[in-house]
């Protein structure tokens, strides 16, 4: 099984000279396996997957698991040049909370107050799939379960497994502890992360929202999103071998991140720990 990251990045693409190592571009992440894919969100890091597959394959069905619909998870879509080639379909999975179809959050995007394409061209070449209208999910076989996580309503993150490999895809999460005064001890993420951390039971990667630094993340409690130091402690009691850094702050420089990596080395080595971790990165491929 092979990981290919798209896009890295967390809330708005942040293109420039101080985000040249690890990429501007939003969500979007690639699983393959034997010829198969999965992809996992569209944000703007979509766009070169889409002319990469148009390339590479003569077109086929094409699945498309989204986290939420956040923009930063949604806005490459409209960009991603398979939908416009006649012989591509592309099947959504998706989940919401907030009352409107999985259709109709997603149409909403072609609206042409938005987007000069309407989205009746589509109507033949997309479904739009609830994922919790389904009881099980083999895609491509690829088995897929997933959970909620700590976020706006509806979130879910993904576990991939095939082969005897597994994936979880873990952003947009915020790592539940006492975090007003404290720095996040293991007994706190235990106590409060049970669920998610037998989700995570000894995943091969474990891609997780690391979008802040923990020197930084006491302004940002409740806004939905992990730190460095929760991040590592959780990969270590779910038992995975790798952990990646993911969906950084639009402002975090390429220094910057350089400097959370070897932080969080730093603190899983004090934390006795056998996890291993990187930053991902745009164009990041990883085989397991
Ligand atoms: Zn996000
Ligand atoms: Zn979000």
């Amino acid at each position: 099984m092979k990981i290919k990251f798209w896009g890295t990045r967390g809330s708005i693409p942040v293109p420039g000279s101080k985000t040249i190592q690890f990429g501007g571009n939003t969500s979007c992440v690639q699983i393959i396996s034997d010829g198969d894919f999965i992809i996992l969100d569209a944000g703007t890091g979509i766009r070169e997957l889409g002319n990469d597959l148009l390339q590479k394959y003569s077109c086929r069905d094409i699945h498309l698991l989204v986290t939420h619909t956040h923009w930063d998870h949604i806005q490459g879509l409209p960009f991603f040049r398979p939908l416009y080639s006649e012989k591509c379909k592309l099947k959504i999975y998706s989940e919401n909370k907030f009352g409107y179809s999985v259709a109709k959050v997603f149409e909403t995007q072609w609206d042409p107050n938005y987007f000069p394409v309407t989205a009746e061209i589509f109507n033949d070449k997309v479904e739009y799939i609830k994922i919790s209208d389904l009881e099980a999910m083999d895609i491509n076989g690829f088995k897929v379960t997933y959970i909620e996580t700590h976020h706006s309503a509806g979130t879910l993150a993904y576990r991939i497994e095939k082969d005897g490999k597994s994936v979880v895809y873990m952003t947009d999460n915020e790592l539940n502890y006492n975090a007003k005064n404290n720095l996040p001890t293991t007994d706190e993420i235990l106590n409060n992360n049970k669920d998610q951390i037998d989700f995570i039971q000894n995943a091969d990667v474990l891609i997780h929202d690391s979008m802040y630094q923990i020197e930084d993340y006491g302004d940002k409690i409740g806004w939905g999103h992990s730190n460095n130091y929760s991040s590592a402690i959780f990969a270590t009691l779910g038992n995975v071998k790798k952990l990646l850094l993911f969906h950084y702050d639009p402002d975090y420089t390429d220094d910057k991140i350089k400097n959370i990596v070897r932080e969080t080395k730093v603190f899983i080595d004090e934390l006795n720990s056998p996890v291993l971790c990187e930053a991902a990165y745009d164009g990041m491929e990883i085989d397991i």
